[in-house]
């Protein structure tokens, strides 16, 4: 039995009017529901409650926005294993993956329940006789969030509680493999009080990005997806005279050094890098082994990725990973095994072939790691968002943070050394926005900001914690006087006086 998610406008499910697209099981290719998309006039619509709804919102007090977002987390929790039971549906997700997802996504909700305290301004007393000023932080009315498909619950939660907490509205274009995270958490937060407007959910076509980023009342743009999107949406919006973030893709490398324990690191490269089918912005990409520490590695990594259970849907308890999200990603990421193979690159362990028996539709690939990759393939220097490792040697640090630095993206970075001194070197030459010290994915916790450097973050706000909220926010710096009597009733006029 198949279903149907709808856009959600005015508080309510509505009927789209701008065709419908299938929704797949990944791990079965079954189509398993239809998503109704939404049409440009919509989109319009939308917004206008969208806009109408915010001049009352803005005015709510901070405990009353709290609230709504208090009860949201309750609703959450209270129901967490339905919520990610979706995902392992449309994503292919394992329910543990499914559900660490959300909790991180409630790391943000939690922090927008305390947005009072993280939203304070600022106050100078006395900057002149009589005089105070003040910085007040305001919301900036409509915002757009446009989110990838990789985290359908936890990405949608790094902009809309702050941009609501904070007084805004915000219009959300889910993902069109995976809307029913977005859906269901559209009715948790009407439950939760948020009123009618404030949210809504416009599945669409590329177009539809479009035509919200160039509606006037829309005042900012979240972004998260790959490179080249979030670098077409971030020139729109630039455009269009909006605020934009717009985070990008990744290729991320760890470093291991000679002094780094071999089995500690063969384990965390094994979790980073085929940990969710390695469909993670911060997922591992490519390990640069220095000197002796090459020597081994890839047949270590390959006995930790021996002990990953791959046994079909996300619910079977020792699933390790799931399949990907798509027949096109699964050919791709063959296709580009192919070529590093055909450029000279060894095959340590290979997972094109693999097969889940009773999933045989499913679009599986096994842990695959690749050594010596030519920098020229494709596997290398594109970001392969599937289950691969690569391992590349290079004599030195030097050399290593060289290859390291070349790359345009520079989402997350990690080390694996016991040397503290090495260990400081590379976190002050390592070219990226999030550095692990023997973490292989240094996702910073949601009261701090998430981003990449370089092509990883196109604008210049990092997602969620303080710069989410100043992001979501503009400020403004009110000075005021309030006279003695002698001062109001003094006729001389000049500027000696304000000292
Ligand atoms: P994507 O860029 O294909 O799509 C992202 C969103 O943009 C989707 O809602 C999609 O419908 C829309 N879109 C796609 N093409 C468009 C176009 N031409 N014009 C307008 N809108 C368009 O990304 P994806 O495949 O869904 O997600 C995977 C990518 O997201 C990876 O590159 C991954 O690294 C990246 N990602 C980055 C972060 C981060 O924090 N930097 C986090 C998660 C995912």
């Amino acid at each position: 039995m198949t279903y149907v998610v709808k856009p959600w406008i005015g508080g309510k499910a509505v009927d789209g009017k701008g065709g419908t697209v299938d929704i797949d099981n990944p791990a079965t290719g079954e189509v398993i529901g239809t998503l109704e998309l939404v049409s440009p006039e919509q989109v319009e619509e939308a917004i206008e409650l969208a806009d109408k709804a915010q001049k009352e919102w803005r005015n709510k007090s901070i405990p009353k926005r709290q609230e709504v977002m208090y009860k949201f987390r309750q609703l959450v929790m209270e129901d967490i294993d339905n919520m990610a039971q979706l995902s392992v549906d449309e994503h292919g997700k394992t329910l543990s993956d499914a559900r660490g997802e959300i909790q991180r996504g409630l790391e943000t909700v939690e922090y927008a329940c305390n947005i009072g305290a993280n939203s304070k301004g600022q106050y100078s007393y006395n900057v002149g006789t009589n005089v105070d000023l003040k910085v007040i932080r305001q919301p900036l009315g409509v915002v757009a969030g446009i989110v990838p498909f990789n985290f359908p619950a936890m990405v949608p939660m790094w902009m809309f509680p702050l941009a609501l907490a904070t007084g805004n509205a915000i219009v959300l274009k889910p993902a069109n493999a995976v809307p029913s995270a977005a859906f269901d958490m559209a009715k948790k937060l009407k439950e939760a009080g948020l009123p009618d407007g404030l949210f809504s959910l416009l599945p669409g076509d590329n177009q539809i990005t479009n035509v919200i980023i160039d509606n006037p009342a829309v005042q900012g743009v979240s972004f998260v997806g790959s490179t080249k999107v979030a670098k077409l949406v971030q020139k729109r919006a630039i455009e269009a005279g909006k605020r934009v973030q717009a985070l990008g893709g990744a290729n991320n490398h760890a470093m291991v050094m000679p002094d780094a324990d071999q089995e500690f690191v063969a384990k965390w490269l094994a979790a980073a890098a085929f940990g969710a089918a390695g469909e993670r912005c911060m997922a591992l990409s490519v390990a640069v082994a220095v000197g002796e520490a090459g020597e081994g590695l890839a047949e270590a990594v390959k006995k930790q990725a021996g002990q990953i259970a791959i046994p079909g849907q996300g619910n079977d308890e020792k699933a390790g990973f799931g399949p990907v999200i798509s027949k096109a990603a699964q050919e791709r990421i063959i296709s580009w095994i192919d070529e590093a193979e055909k450029l000279g690159a060894k095959v340590i362990l290979d997972g094109r072939k693999h097969k889940v028996e009773g999933y045989e539709g499913g679009y599986w690939l096994g842990p695959t790691i690749l050594e010596d990759v030519p920098l020229e393939a494709k596997a290398y220097c594109e970001e392969v968002f599937g289950p691969v490792l690569l391992i590349q040697h290079r004599d030195s640090f030097d050399e290593a943070i060289e290859l390291m630095n070349r790359q345009t993206v520079g989402n997350g970075s990690a080390i694996f050394t016991n040397d503290g001194g090495v260990a400081r070197r590379f976190e002050h030459e390592i070219e990226a926005g999030m550095v692990g010290i023997n973490v292989p994915i240094p996702t910073p916790v949601a009261y701090h900001s998430f981003g990449g450097w370089k092509d990883s973050l196109n604008g210049e706000h990092h997602i969620h914690g303080p710069e989410g909220v100043e992001f979501y926010t503009r400020a403004k710096a009110i000075t005021s006087r309030w006279p003695s009597e002698d001062e109001v009733h003094d006729a001389t006029l000049s500027f000696e006086k304000e000292d």
